[in-house]
């Protein structure tokens, strides 16, 4: 699905140097690097504060931590997602209220939201799947209206422009209260191991998430909060910093493979490409194609076979996962998420992709569908 080894041989040099100098200094914890990427961070999406932390799930426990809230507060997320979302909320003793995704979009459905909303409801965590932004101008709105918090997951989505009706853009993850990403390998901006971030405009929140990644703490040994730990290595932040500048050319690398996909496949008529909206850039996280016709099962066996990488995110809706069946209330059916479980499909999509291995894929799917 990736190709991280030819991406690593292009930035080689700076990595391979950073690293020796990580190795060098022994500074494998809290070395200059980590503040120097976060404030790299900070200038490239335009936010005030970039909390480093140790992978995208804890970015998420982190700021619902932050928020303050409490066991039984309900927290909503769409039901179509990775499961981080939800298992956090969960972990902590709130409540995760699963509600429908659109089926264009696959992000969380705005009347859903509003139709969730009971007095218990704290905050709204919008992901935004596969690389394009959710609505977040309507929820925004409605956060205000409800006085709820939102927490952007943007793991899939970073380096995505979000344009409000005004003409005013932000980069997705600086919208909400809070932002949390992923530094996963294979994420947009991956690194060579695990990290993650947490972002916010907000100095009180900013100095609070600080504090709760790090045991609590300002100052050694006086433990304010009840934190946890969580760190971004040195080692990694080398990765980042070298990897940052190249972000938006690695968007494009990717939106070219997209292009190409669509145009391939616009004559197929099992198939429906993504759709992109108006509101937000696509960053492609990942290529997902709707198989219309119910062969989506043996398209994945034939590809399969074919030894072309594809997967399924996600084959399951959240609430019908047995880890989350005691917190979900009795919902068993949510129309289009139950629809997308069953049609979607990802294909290879990466930063090195070439036009050759493109026209393999291409082909492959079209002699499936004849
Ligand atoms: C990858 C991902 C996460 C979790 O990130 P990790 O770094 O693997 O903990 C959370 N939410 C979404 C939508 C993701 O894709």
């Amino acid at each position: 699905m990736v190709d991280v080894k030819s991406q690593y041989l292009k930035i080689k040099e700076e990595v391979d140097r950073g690293i020796q100098e990580v190795l060098d200094t022994t500074a494998f914890i809290n070395g200059p690097q980590v503040k120097k990427f976060q404030k790299e961070f900070e200038t490239y999406l335009g936010v005030k504060h970039v909390i480093p932390c140790a992978n995208g799930t804890d970015a998420l426990q982190i700021a619902m931590m932050a928020v303050g809230l409490k066991p039984g507060d309900e927290v909503i997320v769409p039901a179509f997602t990775y499961v981080a979302t939800a298992e956090v909320i969960a972990l902590l003793g709130l409540v995760p209220v699963m509600v429908d995704v659109d089926a264009d979009t696959f992000n969380v459905n705005i009347k859903g939201i509003q139709a969730a909303i009971t007095s218990k409801t704290k905050a709204i965590v919008p992901v935004h799947l596969y690389g394009q932004a959710a609505d977040m101008e309507s929820i925004m709105k409605i956060a205000e209206e409800h006085q709820l918090w939102v927490i952007e997951d943007n793991a899939q989505a970073i380096g995505a422009d979000y344009t409000f009706s005004d003409g005013r853009t932000a980069k997705t993850g600086t919208i909400g209260h809070i932002g949390c990403t992923s530094f996963y390998p294979s994420k947009n901006l991956g690194c060579y191991g695990d990290g993650g971030a947490i972002m916010t405009n907000d100095d009180e929140l900013g100095t609070l998430l600080h504090k709760i990644a790090n045991h609590g703490q300002v100052v050694r040994y006086y433990h304010d909060v009840v934190g946890c730990n969580s760190r971004l290595d040195s080692i990694q932040a080398v990765v980042l910093s070298a990897k940052l500048p190249h972000l938006d050319a690695y968007r494009d690398a990717r939106v070219k493979v997209a292009d190409f996909y669509d145009a391939a496949f616009k004559d197929v008529k099992a198939l429906e490409t993504p759709y992109r909206a108006s509101y937000t850039t696509h960053v492609f996280h990942q290529y997902t194609l709707k198989v219309k016709d119910g062969s989506r099962d043996a398209l994945k066996a034939y590809l399969d076979e074919q030894k072309i990488p594809n997967m399924i995110y996600y084959p399951v809706p959240l609430y019908k996962q047995e880890a989350f069946k005691a917190s979900s209330n009795g919902l068993d059916y949510l129309e289009n998420t139950e629809t997308l479980c069953k049609e979607v499909i990802s294909l290879p999509i990466h930063t090195e992709m070439s036009e050759e291995q493109l026209a393999y894929i291409c082909e492959k799917v079209k002699a499936f569908f004849g």
